[in-house]
């Protein structure tokens, strides 16, 4: 078992899927498989502010 490579591994914030280091898509201190990842990544984490929004109201 190699630590090392282990810590470089990254995996992407929307599919989880292992990225190796030549197909990463970063933006926004995280890491993606593509453009499109990133994008629902996006679109998840607008939502779920929208929702925390609603229910910050609601309180
Ligand atoms: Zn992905």
């Amino acid at each position: 078992m190699s630590k090392r490579a282990e810590a470089k591994r990254k995996n992407c914030l929307n599919c989880n899927k292992s990225l190796r280091r030549v197909d990463w898509y970063y933006r926004n201190n995280g890491y993606f498989c593509n453009k499109s990842c990133f994008n629902a990544f996006q679109k998840k984490k607008q939502a779920e502010q929208e929702s925390n929004k609603e229910k910050a109201k609601k309180a």
